[in-house]
């Protein structure tokens, strides 16, 4: 019987794990991570290479580790304090290689690896009856006492209507595609179209700009901001007044979270990027959308809705990936455990305690972390730093519960 089982191994699920283990509240014959890939992060590492990420949006302080300047120390201590970037009107920002191998010290320094299987979660059921639950996975079933879900941003990426005509073999290709090589795609012999208006599209942009001629296509007019959400946003006592104020499951609380959250924006230092790049003529900006696309024995021939059209083009989409709740697991959890889903599909959490709610208005043993957790949990939610925010709220909710467990068994056993 495990004490905790984190479903996901990204940012949140291994950042909860490091706190969980640092603090006692378990050890690692307690704790489980359940993740596909070989390792611990790969999804988030592989994510902002694949888009050309150079840097970090947020702040140096924000990283998976408990104390707040442990990257800083981290970096100062490994002669790599130019890795934390100057920004006008914000703290320092962290490269990529800096925050991801901080991240590996962090995973070395616990073991966290020991605590890592290799594995698809398929279903989850409660064979006890509320007492414990099985998590049913292609390596193996674990019972355990919790489950966090920390699934990520969405199941998979968003392809717009046009792309369903467009056979697999043509040049498109969405960023978050597993097997997206943006090595081989820099390669191609024709124009580059990059589809999206945020910070994503702007960097994928930026990358291929270095090797080729790209148009940049976005629907709206381009937009900055320097983070994703005002950093009040990271105060649990202004998410408890702004947003714990309104119904839980409602859909106020998405339209809060939506005016909060800059989301299609780009940061002022990538917009400098994308200037430089125009101003060099290897960049254009256009705002439109593609009508349809057809392949040719020369790429894709791309229509735009304005009545534009180009040639021997390959496609990069950036366009986001599909809503969180629509993972499968979402349903069959909520299915299966008779949980509570509010407005667009999310889970309705106990604000306190993260744990996902019966329809019967009780809290169930399963919690979630991560976009998952938004409606409670707020607009930075999804960021490094909301991962964080669960990890307390998880600790504060069931504080040590392995000593405590002992103690119930052996009231001599020391704590
Ligand atoms: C390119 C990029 C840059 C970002 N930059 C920043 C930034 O600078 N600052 C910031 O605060 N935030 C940033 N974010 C937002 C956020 O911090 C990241 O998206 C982060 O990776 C989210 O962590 P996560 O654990 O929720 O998801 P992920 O890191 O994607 O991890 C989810 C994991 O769950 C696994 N999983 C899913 N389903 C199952 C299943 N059924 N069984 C087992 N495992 C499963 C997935 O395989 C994956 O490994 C960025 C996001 C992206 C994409």
């Amino acid at each position: 019987m495990y004490e905790y089982v984190i479903i996901g191994g990204g940012v949140h699920g291994t950042c909860l794990a490091n706190h969980l283990l640092d603090s006692g509240g378990c050890t690692h014959d307690d704790l489980r991570i359940i993740d596909p890939h070989e390792e611990l992060l790969a999804s988030f590492a592989t994510k902002a290479r694949q888009c050309g990420m150079r840097t970090l949006r947020s702040s140096f302080v924000h990283h998976i580790d408990t104390e707040p300047f442990s990257l800083e120390t981290f970096a100062t201590g490994h002669d790599r304090g130019d890795e934390l970037v100057a920004t006008n009107d914000y703290p320092n920002r962290p490269t990529l290689e800096l925050f991801l191998d901080h991240a590996r010290y962090v995973i070395d320094r616990h073991g966290l690896a020991d605590c890592h299987v290799r594995g698809t979660v398929s279903a989850i059921t409660d064979p006890d009856a509320r007492d414990s639950l099985r998590v049913e996975t292609d390596a193996g079933a674990f019972d355990t006492r919790r489950v966090v879900l920390a699934l990520g941003l969405g199941p998979q990426p968003t392809y717009p209507v046009w792309t369903a005509t467009v056979p697999d073999t043509a040049p498109l290709a969405h960023v978050w595609d597993d097997g997206f090589d943006p090595m081989a795609a820099t390669g191609f012999d024709g124009t580059t179209i990059v589809v999206g208006g945020g910070i994503t599209a702007a960097q994928l942009a930026c990358r291929f700009a270095e090797q080729t001629h790209v148009t940049l296509l976005s629907r709206h007019d381009l937009k900055t901001a320097l983070a994703e959400a005002d950093p009040y946003w990271i105060n649990w006592g202004h998410i408890e007044t702004h947003l714990h104020t309104l119904p839980a499951g409602s859909q106020a609380r998405h339209d809060r979270i939506r005016n909060a959250r800059n989301d299609a924006t780009i940061p002022p230092y990538v917009m400098d990027r994308l200037t430089d790049a125009r101003d060099r003529g290897d960049l254009t900006i256009r705002i439109g959308e593609i009508a349809c696309a057809h392949a040719t024995g020369d790429g894709l021939l791309v229509r735009f809705a304005d009545g534009w059209s180009t040639a021997n083009a390959q496609v990069l989409l950036a366009t986001g990936l599909e809503p969180a709740p629509d993972h499968p697991l979402v349903s069959q959890i909520a299915e299966t455990l008779g949980l509570e889903r509010g407005a667009n599909g999310f889970p309705v959490l106990n604000d306190r305690t993260l744990a996902w709610r019966r329809t019967d208005g009780t809290d169930s043993r399963v919690f979630v972390a991560g976009k998952l957790a938004e409606t409670t949990v707020g607009p930075l939610a999804r960021n490094v730093v909301g991962a964080r925010r669960v990890a307390e709220r998880l600790l504060a909710s069931c504080p040590d519960s392995r000593r405590q467990r002992r103690t119930a068994v052996d009231p001599a056993h020391p704590t």
